[in-house]
């Protein structure tokens, strides 16, 4: 049976379309949203099962990483497929652990940011001149939501540490990427996907990123002793390193703040090689090199 997530331009509307007709496939995939961005766009929710050990994936928090989306819902797909029998083969068996699992797939937290990518600064609504200002139409810039807020520097994990390297990378105020606002949680964006992890004691998280080939899984004195050899086992079976972030990348991220925050393991997955935004052509060999790496993650 040919794929529904196929390679296409993934911006909101596609997504929430996408989402849609995974749903209407496949009766038992739960379809809510979490909230709103900034403009008002959808936050989408997609869950399999009801069991308690609920497992968490995000994707597109940058901008110009909004291939990680389509990633999502393939993986969605699969294990659909998974669940109905459709696909047998599979070395990670998400039907033997289905009964107890909750699996939350979130395609896109940062929808006006993808809009903005893709569109324009015209997307932006009411801050679409602060946004061809900072950058936003120059192509392969925009990385921030439309308030200019890198969402992986809004989390409340690092605060001070992370300002003041942003202060000496010059980063002071709203622009296309790494300003982390001047609170933790300021965007609706970051609040709702904290609400989420408040209400809902995920066991894990993985965060869906490119790019790179590298797998986060440390963030300071609560990371479990567990995960990193959780990451390694996660790197046998995708080929991919796990690694530490640069200084600016280290603090703020949802990871980071999950991990702090729950003491449990979060990941981030650096999907693909290249320059972002990766090229369409570029996604079934990167969701076929990834692919038992986000199937271990769901049934781990
Ligand atoms: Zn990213």
């Amino acid at each position: 049976m040919p794929s529904i997530v196929t390679p296409q331009i993934a911006d909101s509307r596609a997504v929430g379309a996408l989402c849609a007709v995974l749903c209407h496939a496949y009766p038992f995939v739960h379809h809510t949203t979490i909230g709103q961005s900034v403009c008002g766009r959808p936050l989408h929710a997609l869950s399999i099962g009801h069991g308690e050990h609920a497992v968490l994936f995000a994707a597109a928090f940058h901008a110009q990483e909004w291939l990680t989306s389509l990633i999502a819902l393939r993986l969605c797909e699969d294990l659909c497929r998974q669940y109905i029998g459709e696909d047998t083969r599979s070395r990670f068996d998400f039907v033997s652990v289905a009964a107890s699992r909750t699996v939350v797939i979130l395609p896109q937290i940062n929808p006006d940011g993808v809009d903005i990518a893709i569109h324009g600064s015209s997307r932006g609504g009411s801050h679409a001149t602060m946004l061809h200002v900072q950058g936003a139409d120059i192509k392969g810039v925009w990385q921030a939501n439309a308030h200019g807020i890198d969402l992986n520097h809004n989390f409340d994990a690092g605060r001070e540490q992370l300002a003041a390297i942003e202060r000496s990378h010059g980063i002071t105020g709203p622009c296309a990427r790494q300003w982390g606002g001047v609170c933790a949680e300021s965007e609706p964006e970051t609040a709702a996907l904290c609400a989420l992890c408040r209400r809902v004691p995920f066991h894990h998280v993985a965060a869906l990123h490119s790019q790179g080939e590298e797998i986060y899984w440390q963030y300071g004195d609560r990371t479990p002793t567990h995960a990193r050899m959780t990451a390694r086992l996660l790197a046998s079976v995708s080929g991919y390193t796990p690694a530490s972030p640069n200084a600016i990348a280290s603090h703020g991220g949802f990871k980071d703040w999950f991990i702090e925050h729950t003491g449990r393991m979060g990941f981030t997955f650096e999907l693909g090689r290249g320059r972002n935004p990766l090229p369409l052509c570029d996604f079934d060999s990167i969701y076929q090199k990834a692919r038992d790496m986000l199937l271990l993650t769901a049934v781990l």
